[in-house]
């Protein structure tokens, strides 16, 4: 076994991410295909675009959420925000050719 398997490090989860993909998901599904590009590059940039600038918050996922509601609340909130201006970005200025 390595380092990671003893440990299982595999289970450490950043728990933004599961947010960031859920509202990405859903606000993707409130635009229309004919709008915005919504192929695997396009979409995996505005995912990493989302997450380079939300502060992970990485977890044991066994043993729950460290986060206060109060915390949760506004992290949302930010979340909502950032992954808006992703979908933005990333459709205006595609890294592939426009179509
Ligand atoms: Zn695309």
């Amino acid at each position: 076994m390595n380092f990671e398997e003893i440990y299982s490090l595999n289970e450490i989860k950043n728990e933004v991410e599961e947010v960031v993909f859920q509202e990405l998901e859903k606000k993707l599904n409130a635009i229309s295909d004919e709008d915005i590009c919504k192929c695997k590059d396009c979409v995996r940039d505005m995912a990493c675009y989302a997450l380079n600038q939300i502060r992970p918050r990485y977890t044991v996922s066994l043993l729950g959420s460290l986060y206060t509601r109060a915390e949760t609340d506004t992290l949302i909130n930010d979340i909502q925000d950032i992954v808006g201006k992703a979908i933005e970005k990333i459709s205006q200025n595609p890294l592939h050719n426009k179509s």
